[in-house]
């Protein structure tokens, strides 16, 4: 299969890798429809992590199930499904009180950026959809496997509720989807920080598709 390596920084090549294989019985394969590119992938593409040898590169992602291990009973083979970037039980006492990040089992997810993807403990990572999604609707799911969760994790332990003022310090994708977040959670009046003057045009271009209340 094609799949992106990262050799160093700067330095990303499509190649020929060897397709996933389940290893476990609580693994699902699955075909990946979309993956993208994260800002944490930038760190070792800009050399703020080094890259000690070449490696699979890649988080975010959704596809389509190709095969499940006997112990995984909520995908099935031909579901169109969302994973998380960070693999999780969603069964252990950390996962039951809502930090599925710090699953006791967690594993990080890696290698999306590929025609196929091993994805760990399938039954608390993958999210299927009732439907297959139209295709525009693609990039707004892949959003879901990790910025967008993120986003609303934020609002979530920030305690924004119906009425509330939310400041979001950081204007990148997830602080973007932590101002969707807090407008969901009934928001009144959000504020959004950003250290760049073109992103701040940006912002205040975008209030009416976030919908934002004016100042
Ligand atoms: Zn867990």
């Amino acid at each position: 299969m094609r799949a992106t390596i990262i050799h160093a920084p700067g330095d990303i090549r499509v190649e020929d890798a060897p397709e996933p294989k389940m290893t476990a019985s609580t693994d699902a394969v699955i075909r990946t429809v979309a993956a993208c590119v994260c800002g944490s992938d930038l760190w070792s593409y800009r050399g703020v992590l080094p890259v000690a040898e070449p490696q699979p590169i890649g988080h975010e992602y959704v596809g389509i199930v190709e095969e499940v291990g006997s112990e995984v009973s909520s995908v099935r083979p031909g579901q169109f499904v969302i994973g998380s970037f960070v693999a999780s039980d969603n069964t252990c006492p950390h996962c039951q009180a809502g930090y599925q990040t710090s699953c006791q089992h967690a594993q990080w997810v890696n290698g999306a950026q590929a025609e196929y993807l091993r994805v760990p403990l399938a039954d608390g990572t993958l999210v299927a959809t009732a439907e297959p999604p139209d295709e525009e609707l693609i990039p707004s799911l892949l959003t879901l496997s990790d910025v967008m969760g993120t986003g609303w994790y934020a609002a979530k332990a920030a305690e924004v509720s119906a009425g509330s003022t939310a400041v979001v310090v950081g204007d990148g994708a997830v602080g973007l989807s932590g101002v969707i977040a807090a407008k969901e959670l009934g928001a009144e009046r959000i504020i959004a920080m950003s250290r760049h003057e073109s992103d701040r045009e940006g912002l205040h271009a975008g209030q009416d598709r976030f919908r934002l209340p004016s100042d």
